[in-house]
């Protein structure tokens, strides 16, 4: 399905600096294309894509927001936050994003022992053939590796069957403390914003205590419309963040084309009731 909305604001996506599909400045110009006027490049833990960006962005005549999204251990649960409108060259940001990537290389050899295990090998070769940043091996490249040599039909597939959770391919990891990815975040100046709330599973309870705890260790606004929400969830995370105080943010979390549920900018209205993270930049 194609939703029929255009949004100026996507605040969430990701290129080849981290697990998309396009180059920094191809995700800009795709973006100025479809009718997006402020953009947020949010790479998993990592910074190095904003200055192509930045630049495609100035010739497209677009506003780029300098942006990252943080990978977090949160008791059990991995969770992610982005932080908007950061400085890049933060050097308290910069030196914790470092260590949060540090282990990916070794979980990566840990999921790739995991699937031989089950009899599908040399899976590391296979997903490092999606790398694009040497530094940022993540679950989508083996995903890529795993739909391309027919173990799955779909990366969505992939995680249900053996990445996700819980399954064979999964290796439980330690990611930065909630707090600690917050203060990096505030200490670069930037806007600490909750990545698709309704993608970790939560009952309401453990959601309300996850709410207070992020808003409490500085957190300021969550992602109420997002590729990975429903539009039932729209109305659910308006109302959530409204009764924390918190700002709303809209973004496609767009990572290629054709493999994205939703593409740059194809985002309804943030519900009646939201106060715009961009009212903050
Ligand atoms: P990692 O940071 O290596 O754990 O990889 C996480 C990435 O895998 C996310 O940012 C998504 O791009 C992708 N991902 C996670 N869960 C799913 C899913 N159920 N379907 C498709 N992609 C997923
Ligand atoms: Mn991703
Ligand atoms: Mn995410
Ligand atoms: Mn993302």
């Amino acid at each position: 399905m194609t939703p029929g909305y255009r949004s100026e604001h996507d605040l969430h996506c990701h290129s080849t600096r981290s697990d998309g599909m396009l180059a920094p400045r191809e995700v800009v110009a795709r973006a100025a294309g479809r009718g997006v006027s402020v953009l947020a490049l949010t790479d998993h833990d990592e910074l190095t894509g904003l200055p192509e960006a930045r630049v495609s962005a100035e010739a497209a005549g677009i506003r780029l927001i300098d942006a990252v999204e943080v990978s977090v251990t949160w008791y059990q649960h991995t969770l992610h936050v982005v932080g908007l409108h950061v400085d890049p060259a933060n050097e308290a940001l910069v030196r914790g994003l470092e260590r949060t990537r540090s282990g990916r290389s070794a979980r990566a050899e840990r999921i790739a022992a995991r699937l031989a295990a089950i009899g599908i090998e040399s899976a590391l070769d296979g997903a490092r053939a999606y790398v694009t940043n040497p530094d940022l091996v993540s679950r989508t490249h083996f995903a890529r590796f795993l739909v391309e040599s027919g173990h799955a039909s779909s990366t969505q597939a992939v995680f249900d069957r053996y990445l996700g959770d819980g399954k064979p391919g999964y290796v439980a990891h330690q990611w930065a403390a909630l707090g600690e990815a917050l203060r990096w975040i505030c200490e670069a100046g930037g806007i600490p914003v909750l990545a698709h709330p309704g993608r970790y599973k939560l009952d309401d309870s453990a959601r309300a205590r996850l709410l207070a705890e992020f808003r409490d260790l500085g957190g300021r606004a969550i992602e109420v419309v997002t590729g990975s929400h429903t539009p039932d969830e729209y109305g659910y995370w308006a109302r959530r963040a409204r009764e924390f105080g918190l700002l709303a943010s809209m973004g496609s979390d767009f990572h290629g084309p054709r493999e994205s549920y939703r593409d740059l900018g194809d985002l309804p209205p943030l519900p009646s009731g939201c106060v715009p993270v961009w009212t903050q930049f």
